[in-house]
């Protein structure tokens, strides 16, 4: 018997309603079935990435989500300051509901199912909470973060989206001002510009604790309003987040391909383990999946898939362990400081993950950053790594303060 569906997405988050969008685009006679269990797709989010970081032939699908763009961020430390000329852009959650809803119900062959759980994710199939069952030629699993029990640092943060009474935001987004105080970890704050008078402002740490400490990362952002003498006329939103940035490949007894089943997004592994970002990889394996579309057999694009992201990702993880292991937490700024030193072009790389075997090098031969200790870096490798009774955080998930 034919499958009911071609494409069964189950989860309505990033990485499905992008793999929705770009299959639409190639075929719009498609038949996809789009499953969340919520009643709105992508929660609560504000992603932001370079433009570098989505590929031009998934331009013409990918564009019409973006809310606000720009064409320079800003980066500060305590020792360089640096305007970098990349087109720089954000998606809000809410546009991106409405595209990829609005893109589904155009079609005449796809459906997207709100307020609706998957029970059970098998190759070619899915058990619904109602006990019925679809079947599909390809089920894509992406139902968001997973737990990491071991070998994993933390991206952490709280962001306002407020509207300003007085004052003006730059026009440029700062990605990253470091010359705040270091506690718990690399911290720097962040801040988007949506207009004049109302944008983003986060407060974030790479920290070595899941803990997500809400009174005192909303004094951090109280201070800076209160710095640069903004008064807000109305706190429109608040998002948290807490990104695991592992140094270790979660363990995971399910394969991440089989005939019939792929697990996406951050499930699946499909992040970048240095920034905690999956927007980047969540396209391109949105834009493979269409190309491969009656075209080629999907299980090569993705043995080709996995062993680029494989590769990049160890040494991301390489990264992290560099990072987490041999730096103070008050002294990593010093690794940032020095990244954004480096050549615009690398710096992109870096960001969609697909650095060279040159990057690579440059990354990390020659003078380390200042602060690295070698002999802190054996110490926090041997806690970590070997003993066996070392503690380990029990989950990427937030333990929080109250709301
Ligand atoms: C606040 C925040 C900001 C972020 N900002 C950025 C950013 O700027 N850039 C970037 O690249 N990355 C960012 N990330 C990281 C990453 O891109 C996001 O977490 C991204 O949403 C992951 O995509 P996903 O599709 O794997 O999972 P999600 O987007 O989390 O989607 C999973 C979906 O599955 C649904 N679901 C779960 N269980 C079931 C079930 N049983 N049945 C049906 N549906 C189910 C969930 O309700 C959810 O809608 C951010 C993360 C957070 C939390």
């Amino acid at each position: 018997m034919p499958p009911d569906v071609d494409y069964l997405l189950v989860g309505g988050g990033l990485q499905n309603g992008l793999i929705a969008l770009a299959l639409l685009n190639r075929n719009p006679d498609v038949r996809i079935l789009l499953v969340e269990k919520e009643s709105r797709l992508a929660g609560d989010h504000t992603w932001s990435f370079h433009q570098t970081d989505v590929p031009s032939a998934a331009r013409p699908w990918f564009d019409p989500l973006i809310s606000a763009r720009w064409d320079k961020v800003v980066v500060r430390f305590p020792h360089h300051f640096r305007t970098y000329s990349s087109g720089y852009a954000s998606i809000l959650s809410s546009s991106f509901d409405e595209v990829v809803s609005k893109t589904i119900d155009r079609s005449s062959q796809s459906q997207l199912k709100r307020s609706c759980e998957v029970k059970e994710v098998f190759p070619h199939g899915v058990r619904l909470a109602s006990g019925e069952t679809i079947s599909a030629s390809l089920v894509v699993d992406s139902r968001g973060p997973i737990a990491q029990h071991r070998g994993t640092g933390y991206q952490k943060f709280i962001g306002w989206d407020v509207e300003l009474a007085e004052g003006l935001l730059p026009t440029s987004p700062t990605i990253m001002d470091a010359t705040v105080a270091q506690r718990d970890g690399y911290r720097f704050l962040y801040i988007l510009p949506f207009t004049r008078t109302r944008g983003l402002i986060e407060d974030t740490v790479f920290s070595d604790s899941p803990h997500l400490s809400r009174t005192d990362m909303r004094q951090s952002i109280m201070n800076v309003l209160h710095d640069h003498g903004y008064q807000v006329r109305r706190l429109l939103r608040e998002e948290s987040g807490v990104l695991p940035m592992p140094w270790v490949l979660p363990r995971s007894k399910d394969p991440v391909y089989q005939p019939g089943l792929l697990r996406g997004g951050y499930c699946g592994g499909w992040f970048h383990p240095a920034t905690g970002y999956s927007l980047p990889i969540a396209c391109r394996l949105a834009q493979a999946i269409a190309d491969a579309h009656d075209r080629e057999p999907i299980d090569q694009v993705m043995a080709r898939l996995m062993k680029e992201h494989a590769s990049q990702s160890r040494f991301a993880r390489l990264l992290n362990r560099l990072l987490f292991s041999g730096f103070a937490p008050e002294e990593r700024y010093h690794v940032f400081e020095r990244f954004y030193r480096m050549p615009l072009d690398l710096i992109e790389r870096f960001y969609r993950l697909e650095l060279t075997k040159g990057d690579q090098q440059s990354l990390v031969c020659g003078r380390p950053p200042r602060g690295f200790s070698f002999r802190t870096f054996l110490r926090n490798h041997f806690v970590r790594n070997i003993l066996p009774s070392s503690p380990k955080p029990a989950s990427f998930l937030p333990s929080q303060d109250s709301a």
